[in-house]
């Protein structure tokens, strides 16, 4: 194993924590301040980026007074202004380069970074860029830019921590033993709420049902992620750029209950677990507060109320998952066009303009027909690739779906 950055210095763990979390109005968003309310000492928010709700984002910044807020959209802000007491005068940012700047601050020495799908990019680059220690919920960020980031934070002397329950579960069992000591990641995954279904049930889903997940409470598109097991696959790519670790070593089976997050193996064949009742707030508070974690109120584990945890194979019928190990296997190029043509389809699937099984068809229909170039790792080079294979997507669903 060798992990993608160094870990968070001593004198990081003492100081007050400065923050900056982008997508504070999200499901990690929402959870994180939820995680600081809890646990108010040393922890200053010092700014909040918002998408679109505004009227949350308003509260939001009435409660923890930061001094710098952000908006995806710049007609939002005089909306946003008026909802804030007069007195209170924040300086108020736009669009991608607001996102960039709050989470560069001086004056942040950590950045949740919480926003959903690529266009979290920018933003975790730019707190990797400053050297800040980083609280990563966008998986993305890894799928589509691992060796940028990397790359990045060895340069700067940036830390990047999981929030992601799996590989937050990963490095805490890490931790135990030596990297070198490290064969083999197993990621858990709950299998979403059509597992045991056959493929001709689910013809006829709708987004609602799609979205009940049964053991974790998240964000619309994750939520469809993990009914389709791109969220798993997905997951994988983040745990080979995150550990450094081949994709040989990394595994990844059902287990219903939710209570063992991943497993971590040792040269020696003993693997450790990590236990808890699902919570999203305890991979954020394990960040944040690392390495030691808070308490979050989750209620100490009773195996014995739970009785049984189960385990079975990701089925092939999860074409998602497989179409994402494939990527990471063939290419640099492939993740990054795999993410944005899921990104695409779910957005269909979820303005009813396609069905459920449409979603891996059009990613399967990408992969083969799109003629990928080859890209260097630069932010550049990434995000106008995440472009071009968005608007490929965008259009053959368009022709083929007869939609727009
Ligand atoms: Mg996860």
């Amino acid at each position: 194993m060798n992990y993608i950055s160094s870990l968070p210095s001593p004198s990081w763990q003492e100081q007050p924590k400065m923050i900056s979390i982008l997508g504070s109005t999200g499901s990690i968003g929402r959870s994180t301040l939820n995680v600081i309310r809890k646990h108010p000492q040393s922890m200053q928010v010092i700014a909040l980026a918002g998408g679109n709700n505004i009227s949350l984002l308003a509260e939001q910044a009435q409660e923890f007074s930061p001094s710098y807020l952000a908006v995806k959209e710049e007609k939002d802000i005089p909306t946003l202004r008026d909802l804030l007491p007069p007195k209170y005068t924040p300086t108020i940012l736009h669009g991608e380069e607001g996102y960039a700047h709050i989470a560069s601050l001086t004056e942040v020495n950590t950045v949740l970074c919480a926003q959903v799908g690529a266009s979290g990019l920018h933003g975790t680059y730019s707190a990797v860029d400053s050297g800040k220690v980083v609280a990563l919920a966008n998986k993305e960020s890894l799928v589509l830019a691992g060796e940028l980031l990397r790359k990045t934070a060895q340069r700067t002397g940036a830390s990047i921590l999981p929030v992601d329950s799996e590989h937050s579960a990963i490095l805490q069992a890490c931790n135990a033993r030596p990297p070198a000591c490290i064969s083999k990641l197993i990621l858990t995954a709950s299998g979403g709420p059509f597992k045991g279904k056959q493929l001709s049930e689910l013809a006829h889903v709708t987004a609602q049902e799609a979205i009940q997940h049964p053991t974790w409470k998240m964000g619309k598109k994750i939520s469809i992620d993990s009914a389709t097991m791109m969220n798993k696959g997905l997951e994988i790519i983040e745990a080979y750029h995150l550990f450094g670790i081949e994709l040989s070593h990394i595994e990844a089976l059902i287990h219903p209950q939710s209570i063992i997050h991943s497993f971590v193996e040792f040269e020696d064949a003993t693997q450790l677990a990590q236990l808890s009742y699902p919570s999203m707030e305890l991979a954020i508070a394990y960040a944040l507060y690392y390495p030691i974690g808070r308490s979050v109120g989750v209620p100490s584990l009773s195996l014995l109320e739970i009785q049984s945890l189960t385990f079975e194979p990701i089925p092939s019928t999860y074409r998602c998952y497989y179409l994402a190990r494939e990527a990471l296997q063939h290419s640099k190029e492939m993740p990054i066009v795999v993410n944005s043509a899921n990104e695409i389809a779910v957005e269909s699937f979820l303005e009813g303009k396609i069905t459920f099984l449409d979603i891996p068809d059009i990613i399967e229909y990408v992969v083969e027909h799109m003629s990928i170039p080859v890209i260097s790792s630069t932010l550049e080079d990434i995000l106008s690739l995440d472009k071009v294979s968005r608007l490929y997507t965008q259009e053959y669903i368009h022709k083929k779906y007869k939609t727009r």
